[in-house]
C-alpha cells in the first residue's frame, strides 16, 4: 500500500481533467482502508473517497488525501422461490456486474446497462435510467463511518432513496464509505421495464424478439452507444443536471409560453421536466465555451472539448458553462436547474 504524493487525477475521472491529489492511495480491503482513515487523521487530511470518476467534477487541485477504493468480490447469499440475493463489493464495476448477473440468467438491473462506475458508489445517486432505479433491487448495504471506523449496516428505508438522491448525498455526505451492497434479483418470472425512452422502438428494429434481461440489456447498450459519448474518446460525466421537478401550476405556466416542453407527470402534484430540452431551447445544444461543449446529440451532456480546441478542459470551464446554462434556463422558463455531478 503506498501513499503517492502530488498525483494526477487525469485518468480518474471520465471528464479526464487534470487534477492533482495531495496524497493519493489504492485500498483493496478493510485493513488498507483503516490504514489510509488513520493516516489522514493523523496527517489532519480533508477525505475524497473516489470510484470509477464517471460523476465528478474536480474544479481544482485537491488538497487532503484521496482513498481509491477498490474492493472487489461477489458472493451469491441465497436463492429461492425464483428470488436470488447477491453481495458485491464496492469496487465492482457497475455494468461488469450487470453482465454477469446476465450471464448467471438473473433478472432486475438490465435497464441500468452501460451506466459507468463501481458499484459503492451507484447507491449514493441512486442510478437510474429507463424507468429503473438501483433502489428497485437493493437490499441493503454496509458503510464505514468515516469518523469511528465502525462498519454499519443500511437497511433500504435508512438509505431515504430519492430521485437520483439517497442520504449518503444528504444529512450523511461525506460521513460514510460505502463498502458493499446486496441486491435481490429475480432467476425466473423476470419483471420488465420496457415502455419507456427508446426502447420499444429498438426492440421493433430487432424484429420483436422473445424478452429476456439479456435481450433488454443489449437494446439498451445499442440505445446508449448511439446517442452518448464514450468516456474514454470523449470526457464527460453523463447529465450534468437533474430533470427538474415542478409543481404541476408551474408546469402549466411553462406550457402555455412554451407548448413543446417535454415533461412527464410525476404522480398528482409533480411534473418531471426534461432538462435536456430546456438546455436545448435556451440554445445552448452543441454549444461551446471556452474547451467545454454542450454534447451536440445529448444537450444534459457537458463534454471535455479538447479534440476540436485541441487543449484539454479545466473544471473551471466545465463549471462556468454549466453556470452560464443554468442561468439561461432560469432566465427563459423561471426553473432553476440542478447539478447531478458531484463538485470537488
Ligand atoms: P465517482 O465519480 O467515483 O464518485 C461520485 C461521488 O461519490 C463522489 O463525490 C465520491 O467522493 C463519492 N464516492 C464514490 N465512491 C464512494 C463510496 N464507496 N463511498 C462513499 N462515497 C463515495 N448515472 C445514472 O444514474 N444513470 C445513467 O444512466 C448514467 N449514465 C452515465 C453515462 C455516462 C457516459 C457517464 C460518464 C455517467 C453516467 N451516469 C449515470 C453517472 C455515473 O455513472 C453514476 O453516477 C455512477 O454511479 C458514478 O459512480 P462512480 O464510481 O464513477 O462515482
Ligand atoms: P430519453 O430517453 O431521450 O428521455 C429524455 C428524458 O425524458 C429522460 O431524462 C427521462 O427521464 C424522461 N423520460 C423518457 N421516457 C419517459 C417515461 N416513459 N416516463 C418518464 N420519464 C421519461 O433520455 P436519454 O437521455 O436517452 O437517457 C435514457 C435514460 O438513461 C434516462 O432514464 C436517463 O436518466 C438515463 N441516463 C442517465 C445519465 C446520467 O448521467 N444520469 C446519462 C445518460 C442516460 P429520467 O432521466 O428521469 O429517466
Amino acid at each position: 500500500m503506498i501513499f503517492l504524493e502530488k498525483k494526477s487525477l487525469k485518468l480518474y475521472n471520465t471528464f479526464g481533467i487534470e487534477s492533482y491529489a495531495d496524497f493519493f492511495v489504492s485500498v483493496h480491503n478493510l485493513d488498507e482502508l483503516k490504514q489510509a482513515l488513520f493516516f489522514r487523521k493523523e496527517k489532519s487530511l480533508d477525505l475524497l473517497v473516489l470510484g470509477g470518476g464517471s460523476n465528478i467534477l474536480f474544479t481544482q487541485d485537491l488538497k487532503g488525501l484521496v482513498v481509491h477504493l477498490d474492493l472487489k468480490g461477489k458472493q451469491l447469499l441465497s436463492e429461492s422461490n425464483g428470488k436470488v440475493q447477491v453481495k458485491i463489493e464496492a469496487g465492482e464495476n457497475w455494468h461488469e456486474f450487470v453482465l454477469w448477473s446476465i450471464a448467471q440468467g438473473y433478472g432486475g438491473i438490465e435497464n441500468l446497462s452501460l451506466i459507468p462506475g463501481n458499484v459503492g458508489t451507484a447507491p449514493m445517486q441512486n442510478i437510474g435510467a429507463y424507468g429503473r432505479e438501483i433502489k428497485d433491487v437493493l437490499v441493503s448495504l454496509e458503510a464505514m463511518e468515516v469518523s469511528t471506523q465502525e462498519i454499519k449496516t443500511f437497511s433500504h428505508a435508512d438509505c431515504q432513496f430519492d430521485y437520483r438522491e439517497s442520504i449518503f448525498k444528504k444529512a450523511h455526505k461525506g460521513k460514510y464509505i460505502l463498502l458493499n451492497a446486496t441486491f435481490e434479483l429475480t432467476s425466473e418470472n423476470h419483471k420488465y421495464t420496457v415502455s419507456y425512452g427508446a426502447i420499444e422502438a429498438e426492440l421493433r428494429g430487432k424484429g420483436l424478439p422473445e424478452l429476456s434481461p439479456k435481450v433488454i440489456s443489449e437494446a439498451i447498450i445499442s440505445i446508449r452507444l448511439s446517442k452518448l459519448p464514450d468516456p474514454t474518446k470523449i470526457g464527460n460525466a453523463g447529465s450534468f443536471f437533474k430533470n427538474p421537478v415542478v409543481e404541476n401550476e408551474q408546469y402549466l405556466r411553462i406550457k402555455k409560453d412554451h407548448p413543446k416542453v417535454v415533461a412527464y407527470a410525476l404522480g398528482e402534484k409533480f411534473t418531471k421536466l426534461a432538462a435536456g430540452w430546456l438546455i436545448e431551447s435556451a440554445g445552448w445544444k452543441g454549444k461551446p465555451l471556452g474547451n467545454a461543449k454542450v454534447h451536440a446529440q445529448q444537450a444534459l451532456v457537458l463534454i471535455n472539448n479538447a479534440k476540436e480546441t485541441g487543449v484539454n478542459v479545466t473544471g473551471k470551464e466545465i463549471w462556468d458553462l454549466s453556470e452560464a446554462i443554468i442561468q439561461d434556463v432560469q432566465n427563459i422558463f423561471s426553473v432553476r436547474l440542478e447539478r447531478e455531478v458531484n463538485i470537488h
